[in-house]
C-alpha cells in the first residue's frame, strides 16, 4: 500500500499516539501511525489474567504531578485506584528492614547526618544545572566523567549514609550506579522536580482500572485505521528534502514531515539516507538502557500483610524491588517486582527461583509457592531495546544537544526526549504533544 499524507508517525508507544491526538486536536487529520509490532503501547503492555486481573508488564504507575499522563486517562474515561496498599517503604540494610522515618533508620546520629549531608549536597548541585541543556553546564564533561556511585563515594563517610543514598537513588532505575554518569543522574532528577525523597510517592502513587496500556488502546479506537500496525519502518529517505518516504512493511509513505517516536537506541532498526548528522548517529549508536524483568506472583491470601507494615519491598543492592499490589479486601495477595538486569543471562526457570528466593526474604518461606507466576522479561523483546535510560560516562554532555534537535523534516519523540518526567508516561505523552506541536507550525 502507498500513502501521501502530512504527517507521518513511526512508533504507537504513548509518544507516538499523543503526538497522534494532538495532531488531530489542532486539525490536522492527513497524517498516519506505523507500528512494528502487532499491538500498540510499546512499553506499557496491560495483559487479562483470569477475568478481571489485568498484569502490567511494562510502565504502570502515574503521580499526582504526572499532569498530562492524568489528564489524558480522564479525557479518555480511564478510571484511577491506588498505586499499591497502604503501607511503609522498607528498605533492607544489613540484615533488618526500616523506613527511613523510622527513629532506629540509622544506628547512629552521625550517619543520619552523613545521609542528610550528601542529599543535601545532591541537591545543591541538581539545582545548578541548567534543566533545559544540562550538557551545556559549566562542568558538563566533568559531572559526565564521573560516575553517581563514585560521587556518593567521594561524599559520604559512613557506610549507612552512603547505603540509605545509594539505594534510594538505585532504586529510580534499578540499576548498578558504577554504570551511570553523575549528569545523566542530575538530569533524571531535574527532570522530575524537587521530589527526590518522595519520587516514591510522587511517581508511584496511582493505578488505571484494566493497565496503563488502556491509553494507547483507547487513543487507536479513536484513531482507527490511521494506525498500521506490524508496519515496521525499515528506511526513511529525503528527510532532507520537502517529502520524505518512509518504508515500512506494510508500504511506503510520503509525507511532508514525520515525527520517530521512539528511545533514540530503537531509532538503529531504521535506515536513514542520506545518513545522519554525526551527533544523531551517535546518539543512537551510544544509548543505553536497563532492561528488567517484571514479575507478577499470585497467593491465595496476602499471608505477609499480618507481619510486616510494609507495601514496598526493596534492598540495599537493588537486586530486586517488590511491591504488594493486592485487593484491599483481603481476597487475594498479589507481589509485583522488578528483577535486577544482573540476572539478564538466567533461564526463565532460573529467573523465577531467584524472584521467588527474594519473595521468600520478604514474605517468609510461603512466598515460594505461588498459585501462578507470571514474567515478562524485557531483555528479549524485538523492537524495544531497554525498560528506561541510565546512560554511561561521556554520553550525555557529548550528544545531548542532539535530542531535540529535528534533521530536516523529521522530529523526534519518546520519554527520553523529554525534559520533564524523562523515563516515564509522562514524559512521553510531553515528548509526544511538543512534537507535534513542532510539526503542525511547520506545517501550516
Ligand atoms: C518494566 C517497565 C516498568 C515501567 N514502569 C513505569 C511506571 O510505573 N510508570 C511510568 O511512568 N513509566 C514506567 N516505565 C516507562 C514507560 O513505560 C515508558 O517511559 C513509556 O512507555 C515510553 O513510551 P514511548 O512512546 O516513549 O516509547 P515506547 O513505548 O518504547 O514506544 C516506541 C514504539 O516504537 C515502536 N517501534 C520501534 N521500532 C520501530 C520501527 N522500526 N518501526 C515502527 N515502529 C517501531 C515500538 O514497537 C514501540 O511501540 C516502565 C517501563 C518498563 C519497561
Amino acid at each position: 500500500m502507498n500513502l501521501n499524507v502530512d504527517a507521518a508517525i513511526i512508533g504507537a508507544g504513548i509518544s507516538g499516539l499523543s503526538a497522534a491526538w494532538q495532531l488531530q486536536k489542532l486539525g490536522i487529520k492527513s497524517f498516519v501511525v506505523l507500528e512494528a509490532r502487532s499491538r500498540v503501547g510499546g512499553r506499557t503492555f496491560s495483559e487479562l489474567i483470569g477475568t478481571d486481573t489485568y498484569v502490567e508488564q511494562g510502565g504502570t504507575w502515574a503521580g499526582l504531578s504526572h499532569r498530562e499522563f492524568l489528564a489524558l486517562a480522564s479525557e479518555l474515561g480511564i478510571a484511577t485506584k491506588p498505586g499499591q496498599r497502604a503501607g511503609d517503604f522498607l528498605f533492607k540494610i544489613g540484615d533488618r528492614w526500616t523506613t527511613l522515618e523510622a527513629p532506629d533508620a540509622f544506628s547512629s546520629n552521625a550517619a543520619r547526618q552523613d545521609f542528610e549531608q550528601v542529599l543535601s549536597r545532591f541537591e545543591t548541585l541538581r539545582r545548578s544545572l541548567p534543566q533545559a541543556a544540562p550538557w551545556s553546564a559549566e562542568d558538563a564533561e566533568g559531572l559526565d566523567a564521573l560516575t553517581m556511585q563514585d560521587w556518593i563515594e567521594q561524599n559520604t563517610t559512613t557506610m549507612e549514609g552512603r547505603a540509605w543514598f545509594t539505594g534510594i537513588t538505585r532504586q529510580t532505575i534499578s540499576g548498578d550506579l558504577r554504570q551511570v554518569s553523575l549528569l545523566w543522574m542530575l538530569h533524571f532528577f531535574n527532570t522530575t522536580g524537587d521530589v527526590f525523597l518522595g519520587l516514591n510517592v510522587d511517581a508511584e502513587g496511582i493505578r488505571f482500572v484494566g493497565g496503563s496500556q488502556q491509553l494507547s488502546l483507547k487513543l487507536a479506537e479513536r484513531l482507527g485505521n490511521q494506525i498500521w500496525l506490524d508496519a515496521p519502518v525499515r528506511q526513511i529517505a529525503g528527510y532532507d528534502s520537502s517529502q520524505v518516504q518512509i518504508m515500512s512493511d506494510r508500504g511506503t509513505v510520503r509525507a511532508k514531515t514525520a515525527i520517530v517516536a521512539m528511545m533514540p537506541k530503537d531509532v538503529k532498526s531504521i535506515e536513514f539516507q542520506p545518513l545522519l548528522p554525526i551527533l544523531h548517529r551517535q546518539l543512537i549508536d551510544e544509548w543505553r538502557t536497563m532492561s528488567w524483568a517484571k514479575f507478577y506472583a499470585f497467593y491465595e491470601k496476602p499471608f505477609w500483610q499480618s507481619q510486616t507494615t510494609g507495601s514496598h519491598f526493596l534492598d540495599e543492592t537493588t537486586r530486586f524491588d517488590v511491591y504488594d499490589v493486592s485487593p484491599d479486601d483481603g481476597s487475594q495477595g498479589i507481589l509485583v517486582g522488578l528483577l535486577s538486569p544482573d540476572y539478564a543471562s538466567l533461564s526463565a526457570p532460573e529467573r523465577k527461583a531467584c524472584c521467588l528466593n527474594f519473595l521468600a526474604e520478604i514474605c517468609g518461606d510461603a512466598a515460594r509457592r505461588p498459585q501462578n507466576f507470571v514474567e515478562f522479561d524485557w531483555n528479549r523483546q524485538a523492537w524495544t531495546g531497554g525498560c528506561i535510560t541510565a546512560l554511561p560516562l561521556g554520553v550525555f554532555s557529548k550528544i545531548g544537544s542532539a535530542l531535540n534537535q529535528p534533521v530536516g523534516c523529521v522530529y523526534w519523540a519518546g520519554t527520553e526526549r523529554s525534559l520533564v518526567w524523562t523515563n516515564y508516561i509522562e514524559g512521553a505523552i510531553r515528548s509526544g504533544q511538543q512534537a507535534a506541536d513542532q510539526i503542525a507550525a511547520q506545517l501550516r
